[in-house]
């Protein structure tokens, strides 16, 4: 792709910068910072949807923008400049995706319009007690009886499971054969009978997973997306998607001028952090990382937008990224001690006082999760030593 913008280009980044503007107003901010963010989530997402945004990388033809490589970009960018946070992904990238590659006609003209409108919250049944990265290990079983299969197991680690409308599940309906075989990917009412969600909460002391019990839940076949049996392949397409997404190339770019900004404030006696050479050169080391991930980012992007899936690519995109975001983190975490323990002169008191601290520490420690979800990066580095660089 050509990265300079032609004069169109730079007319888009207007009308993004604009609707950004006028349309994630302060209010609404406030709301998706506070424990009841559900509502204001899908608010935003209404938004988005209304004005045509909220899919940038569906196709045209399932209600997606057609957006060129460089447009998307542009979009991702000033997204994440603006500290917008990304859509919930679980509906409209991982599973609309899968739907539209393996599902039928009924599956597609009945879940992708809701997911585009967000009318449902969706949740992701993969991992189980025992089976994380040994996915193919699973053990919930799916047993026909007639035209539903009955349900009985438990996933882990549920992300928004508590929220879910809906939960697209990996279960096992046949025993027979090597583990991969045998899987099937089915699609789940949260309402159904048999269900219980028991929240986990995680370090930064909030409640976002889950474990999710199934006691003879009883699923209609016709959820079943792709062939019985061939789950494997479903999941692995998902996945591809949810790694692509993990990367944060853009929110990485955002936090390192964020470190920019508060590196350069002085304290008193004149003193900035940025003067540090330690910190300078740990600084030149991200940028450098960062400068090769995005281009790592855009030949995915653009390989995709010639009709490719993302494949073990996206595992590289999730290990460098997720280092970079937990690089970042730190140093914030860094710029937090230095600047609450030496008072700066030309600041406002809470500009970086208690509330960045708070909100700085609870990234840093959800963060350490980003290199395990998704697939830990030691089973990344294990796929592109197999799928990437051909070795056994
Ligand atoms: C915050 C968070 C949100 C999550 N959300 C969801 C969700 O919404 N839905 C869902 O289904 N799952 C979710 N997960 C689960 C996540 O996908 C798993 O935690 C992950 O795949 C690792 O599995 P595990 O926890 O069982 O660890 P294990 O598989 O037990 O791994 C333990 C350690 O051993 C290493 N290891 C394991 N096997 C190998 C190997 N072959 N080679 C080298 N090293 C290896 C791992 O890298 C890891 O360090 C979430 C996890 C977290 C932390």
């Amino acid at each position: 792709m050509d990265t300079a913008y032609s004069p169109d280009d730079l007319a888009f980044r207007d009308e993004v910068r604009q609707f950004f503007d006028e349309a994630y107003t302060p209010e609404l901010q406030q709301r998706l910072r506070s424990p009841d963010y559900k509502p204001a989530i899908e608010e935003w997402q209404r938004k988005l949807y209304e004005k045509g945004w909220v899919a940038p990388n569906w196709p045209a033809e399932y209600g997606g923008t057609g957006w060129s490589v460089t447009q998307k970009y542009i979009y991702e960018t000033e997204r994440s400049l603006a500290g917008i946070p990304d859509v919930v992904p679980f509906g409209l990238v991982m599973v609309a995706n899968v739907i539209m590659a393996f599902g039928n006609d009924e599956q597609k003209s009945y879940f992708l319009p809701r997911i585009l409108k967000s009318e449902d919250w969706w949740c992701q049944g993969y991992s189980e007690p025992g089976s994380g990265s040994d996915l193919a290990s699973l053990k919930t079983k799916a047993e026909l009886d007639g035209d539903h299969y009955v349900i009985n197991g438990a996933k882990i680690w549920t992300t928004y499971a508590q929220h879910a409308d809906w939960i697209f599940c990996l279960v096992r309906t046949d025993n027979s054969g090597k583990k991969q075989e045998g899987i099937t990917f089915i699609l789940i009412d949260m309402k159904s009978e048999g269900i219980k969600v028991n929240p986990i909460v995680s370090i930064d002391n909030h409640h976002s997973l889950n474990e999710v019990e199934f006691n003879n839940v009883r699923v209609p076949v016709k959820n079943v997306v792709g062939e019985v049996g061939k789950g494997w392949t479903v999941a692995k397409a998902l996945l591809a998607h949810e790694r692509t997404g993990i990367a944060g190339v853009a929110d990485v770019k955002r936090s390192m001028r964020l470190i920019q900004e508060y590196a350069t404030k002085e304290v008193n006696g004149g003193q900035r952090l940025i003067d540090d050479p330690g910190f300078q050169q740990r600084i030149a080391d991200i940028e450098v990382e960062l400068m090769a991930l995005e281009f790592t980012e855009l030949r995915t992007l653009a390989a995709q937008a010639a009709g490719g899936f993302p494949g073990p690519e996206s595992s590289l995109l999730k290990i460098k990224g997720t280092e970079l975001q937990q690089a970042t983190q730190e140093i914030l975490m860094e710029i937090a001690a230095y600047y609450q323990g030496v008072l700066p002169i030309d600041l406002d008191p809470n500009e970086l006082g208690h509330e960045f601290g708070s909100e700085v520490r609870r990234r840093y420690m959800y963060g350490r999760a980003s290199t395990i979800y998704g697939g830990s990066n030691e089973v990344q580095k294990n796929i592109i030593a197999k799928f990437v660089l051909g070795l056994e």
